[in-house]
């Protein structure tokens, strides 16, 4: 494939510190080399090594300390000649390098071009590019490990052991079609359906961790309710923590800072703020029992906070009632204080809610409040940083086709149809997953997939 070389900012804009502009294609290396001056042309160095010098307009003025990274065909993310520019991270500065840059026969890239000529020249697969994306979006370090394990194969490997097997039964079907004297015994069409089944047990696993590989992806929306003073501002300002950006040593994966989430144990919450419904002080008062019902419903997880040191209140009661059949944890805060609530009541009031007593002011109980948030989006799941966890919907819309259509064959083989129709579906199958990692996907879909893209990616 023939491509033109393209440049883009691969770093945040704005950051401050260092800032790298990315340039890939053909004529990469000779096209920074023209305005770059050091001890070296960089059209003379080995591959994948950094050279210190400086930026120089036409005229041979210097325009920026620089550090450039020459990494040659194919060892490399796109698999094209790569230069890369550090110079100092300010607008300004950036911006006159990528324009210099820019001047040399070099096209801006477009949002997710690197990336789209990473899975275009055959690095990475579409699954893997599109965990890219997931990558630049991850909120907590737990949903990036899933994205970095996706991006280097893992969801790719489990679909390829898939594919294998159906090409293997596809074999065998060519092999009884071609010699219709011997008709499918029944050991053929036990083989199929065994092997059928398996892949299809194989797709149902990977859909059930669809869910939790949204959770990650999305985070949960979250609010937490309570009346005045209960201390709901002060459990959301100790949930909070400081959100740090994180760089892997993926190139064009370095993250942008998302501060709206609180991370608890690598399960993402965001704080919801819809309608005002974020730290909501007497929205039953309000608006009434049902509409409150209402609002709250549409967030995924409600904290209750009631006071330790108070006496439940019938404004208490009417909350325990709303949230009682909702996705929520019931807090009793301010342990500290003397008691004054009647536990008892307050248990029975909840149901089967999880019930925490904490006391914010002295940091007590946060870790069970975490505990319990964890279980509720994690029961019975293995919290394994290298599970594989399907959480774009693209990919979740194909499986599903993809286990109905197994369903099919299984169906078929074992009602005792031709078993040319059992090869139609197990093809089908085939294919279905074969979309999820790009094997036979429309330009259209590559071009919208990869739009979705930052800069500079
Ligand atoms: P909100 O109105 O529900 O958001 O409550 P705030 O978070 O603003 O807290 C109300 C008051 O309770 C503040 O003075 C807090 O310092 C105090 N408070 C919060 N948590 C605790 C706690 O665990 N123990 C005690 N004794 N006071 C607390
Ligand atoms: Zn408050």
């Amino acid at each position: 494939m023939d491509f033109d070389t393209i440049a883009a900012v691969a770093t945040p804009l704005g950051e401050g510190g260092i800032a790298i502009i990315r340039v890939s294609g053909p004529s990469a290396i000779e096209s920074v080399d023209k305005i770059f001056k050091g001890r070296q042309r960089l059209s003379t160095v080995d591959t994948h090594t950094i050279h210190y010098g400086h930026l120089v307009d036409e005229n041979g003025d210097v325009l920026e300390e620089v550090m450039t990274t020459v990494m040659k065909a194919p060892r490399t993310f796109t698999r094209e000649d790569v230069v890369e520019v550090n110079c100092h991270g300010g607008i300004v500065s950036v911006k006159r390098v990528l324009d210099l840059i820019l001047e040399q026969g070099v096209r801006m890239a477009e949002p997710g071009e690197f990336t789209k000529r990473a899975f275009l020249n055959g690095r990475i697969d579409l699954s893997q590019a599109e965990a890219v994306i997931d990558l630049i979006r991850a909120k907590t370090d737990r949903a990036m490990k899933v994205a970095v394990n996706q991006v280097q194969g893992k969801l790719s490997n489990l679909i390829g052991k898939l594919r294998h097997q159906l090409i293997e039964l596809m074999a065998h079907i060519e092999v009884t079609i071609d010699y219709p004297e011997h008709d499918v015994d029944d050991v053929t069409r036990n083989l199929l359906s065994e092997k059928s089944r398996w892949v299809q047990d194989e797709i149902a696993k990977m859909l059930r961790t669809a869910k939790q590989g949204k959770i990650l992806r999305e985070g949960i929306s979250t609010v937490i309710v309570g009346r005045p003073n209960v201390g709901k501002s002060s459990l959301l300002n100790s949930l909070l923590q400081e959100v740090k950006a994180i760089v892997t040593d993926i190139p064009g994966t370095t993250r942008d800072i998302i501060e709206e989430y609180v991370n608890v144990r690598g399960v993402p919450l965001r704080l919801v703020d819809t309608a005002g419904i974020r730290d909501t002080e007497d929205i039953v008062e309000r608006i009434g029992v049902e509409r409150s019902r209402e609002m709250l419903s549409k967030a995924d997880l409600v904290l209750l906070v009631l006071n330790f040191g108070e006496e439940l209140t019938d404004e208490d009661r009417k909350l325990l009632a709303v949230v009682r059949p909702m996705n929520a944890i019931v807090i009793v805060n301010k342990t500290d204080l003397p008691q004054q609530i009647d536990l008892d009541e307050v248990r029975g009031l909840a149901g089967d809610l999880p019930l925490v007593t904490i006391s914010v002011k002295e940091e007590k109980g946060i870790e069970r409040l975490e505990e319990a948030i964890a279980s509720l989006f994690f029961a019975g799941s293995v919290q394994s940083d290298d599970l594989t966890y399907v959480s774009n919907a693209r990919h979740i819309q194909l499986l599903n086709e993809a286990h109905k259509t197994i369903g099919e064959a299984i169906e078929a083989v074992e009602s005792g149809l031709p078993v040319d129709m059992v090869a139609f579906d197990i093809r089908r199958t085939w294919e279905l997953l074969g979309e999820v990692i790009g094997d036979a996907v429309s330009d259209d879909l590559i071009d919208q997939i990869f739009s979705q893209f930052c800069l500079g990616k």
